[in-house]
This record gives C-alpha cells, structure tokens and sequence, in this order.
C-alpha cells in the first residue's frame, strides 16, 4: 500500500510552528511584513494572492496587498518596488507571476532587494543556492524538500529524478537534492527514453505541466512521488477538475509513497511563503535561524 502524503496536514504543522515564532518576535518589538504585488485580473493569481494575504495574517504577519490595473506601467511597477525596497515594515516583497506581457519579467525580478525577495527568484539568491550559500529557496521546491524529509528522512546516497527544468522549480529543486546528497538527474521535453530514466528513480520529482504524464509503468517499484503539476481537464461527464503530471490511481499501485493533487504540494508552497517570511525577517534582524527550520541555516 502506498502512503499518501498528506502536504495539507504537514503545511498546517509548519504554519503552526511559523505563528508561535512571530508571537515569540513580536514579543520583542519585530512585526515581520510581506507585500504581494498582482498585477492584472488573472483569476488564478487573484486567487492565490487572497489565500497568501489571508495565511500571512492568520501566522500573525502583517500582509500589504498591492493590487494594479493591467495596463500599469513598468514603471509605476518599479517605482513602487523600489519604495518597499526602502520601507522598514516590509521584509518580503512578493511580485504575482505571470505579469502582463508589457512588463519585462527579468528587470521585476532584479529590481527587488535579495534580502527581500521572498520567493528566491532574485538571481543573486539563485547564485547562492548553487553554491550552497544562504539563499532564499523558492517556495515550491523548499515545500517538496520538506515533504521528502518528512516521509524519508536522510536523503543521502537515493538517485532522484526532477521532470523539468524551469527556473522556479526543476533547477532549483535540483539544486536542492544535490545539497541533500542524492545522485541527481533533471529530464525535460528533450530528453530521450524519459520512462527509463524515471524508472531509475528513488524519488520522481514531476513538475511539468502535462496533466498525467507519469504512468505507473514509469515507476520503479516504492518510489517516492512529488507531483508539482496544477493542471485542470475535464472528466467523462464534462465538469472540471484539477489533476496533476502523474497519473495517481495507477501509479499509487506500484510507489512507495506519492502526493496527492490537489492537497500535496499546493499548500506546502503557500506554507513555504510564510516560513521564507518569517527566514528573512530573523536574517534581516540579525538573529538565529531555529534548527527546525530546514536548509536555511
Ligand atoms: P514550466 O512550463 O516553466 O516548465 C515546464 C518544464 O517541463 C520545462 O522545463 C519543460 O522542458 C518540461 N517539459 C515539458 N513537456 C515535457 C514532457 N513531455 N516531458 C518532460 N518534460 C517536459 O512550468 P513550471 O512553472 O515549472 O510548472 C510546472 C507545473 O507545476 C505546472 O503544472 C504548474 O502549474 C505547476 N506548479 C505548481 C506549483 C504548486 O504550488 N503546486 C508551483 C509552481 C508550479
């Protein structure tokens, strides 16, 4: 029987672990801050920016929301990264991605503090995590890690493979397992005989966005299974729903243990948010990393 992991229950731990830590900073006079940037009506991002505001207030932080027209400028929008950049009360500035074609990714994401930058998309932090330096991880890729540790302990010697290569979670993830001394292979849409590098694996990252990609013949029998993939198709009766890069019901048949779409690493990802929060803020002050807190130290 395959063991489900269980993201939503693991990210209310976190959250609980991250609140009792800013009771215990605010007690000495630091209110740790996150300003959330949307640009635009994506519905998707208007979602995910309520759920981060409402996860940041309920772990005692302070959430500053910015929410821009569609046409903003680039600009306006640096302008206004440069004033958080500068404000005291803000340790984390988060920009909602994707942003409105106008807008030159890069030059947003190079614009924010490193220190600030909560997500770790700064190249700065991205440089740091290479080299094994004291980076802000992405959250997604931090929330896998966490997940992996709790389900597996030691990492140390397992061949893992990562299902793609993009910048906020295949590499960096990547980065991450090497830290953690697995032998590490990263697959992607130009990789040949895919399935069999996938069947080599101890632990199957899939972050790729094809919905059920992963089949159980894929698998190598026990393997762990970190299914980073949102993809929303339609059922035989036409109504909608979300599934992942893995085909769960025939692929939980054979792994060791697998996460569940929704409910795995979705909530993980907004927990991490608050944890990269709260890094920064102790980082910003001067104080100690607590032990429990994972690849930060
Ligand atoms: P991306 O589009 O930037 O990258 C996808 C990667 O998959 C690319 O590197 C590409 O080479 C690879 N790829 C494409 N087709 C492939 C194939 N057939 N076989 C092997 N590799 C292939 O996507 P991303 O931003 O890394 O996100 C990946 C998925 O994870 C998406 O479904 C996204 O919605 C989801 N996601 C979820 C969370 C979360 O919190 N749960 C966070 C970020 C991304």
């Amino acid at each position: 029987m395959t063991n489900i992991i269980d993201g939503k229950s693991i990210a209310a731990k976190l959250r609980s672990r991250i609140a009792n830590e800013v009771e215990s900073l605010k007690q000495q006079g630091i209110h740790p801050g996150l300003a959330v940037i949307l640009v635009g009506d994506d519905p998707a991002s208007q979602v995910y920016v309520r759920s981060k505001g409402k996860q940041t207030k309920e772990a005692g932080m302070n959430s500053f929301e910015y929410r821009l027209a569609d046409n903003t400028p680039q600009e306006a929008l640096l302008e206004l990264i440069s004033k958080l950049n500068q404000d005291n009360s803000v340790n984390g500035i988060l920009v909602q991605l994707p942003l409105p074609r106008h807008i030159d990714e890069e030059a947003i994401i190079n614009a924010i503090a490193p220190q600030k930058d909560v997500d770790g998309f700064h190249p700065i932090n991205i440089g740091l995590l290479s080299t094994g330096g004291k980076a802000t991880i992405p959250c997604t890729p931090l929330g896998c890690l966490m997940m992996l540790k709790d389900q597996l302990g030691d990492l140390s010697g397992l061949k893992a493979v990562v299902l793609g290569r993009s910048n906020i979670v295949g590499k960096p993830m990547a980065s991450l397992l090497i830290k953690e001394n697995c032998t590490v292979t990263i697959a992607h849409s130009k990789t040949t005989c895919i399935e069999d590098e996938c069947r080599q694996a101890d632990i199957l990252i899939a972050a790729v966005g094809k919905p059920e990609l992963v089949k159980e013949n894929w698998i190598k029998p026990g393997a762990t299974i970190i299914d980073v993939g949102i993809n929303r198709i339609k059922d035989t009766e036409n109504n909608s729903k979300l599934v992942g890069d893995v085909d769960f019901i025939n692929v939980s048949k054979k792994s060791g243990a697998i996460t569940p779409v929704p409910g795995g690493v979705g909530p993980m990802t907004i927990a991490c948010l608050l944890l990269n929060t709260l890094t920064i803020t102790l980082r910003q002050n001067n104080l100690s990393i607590p032990k429990w807190i994972i690849n930060q130290e």
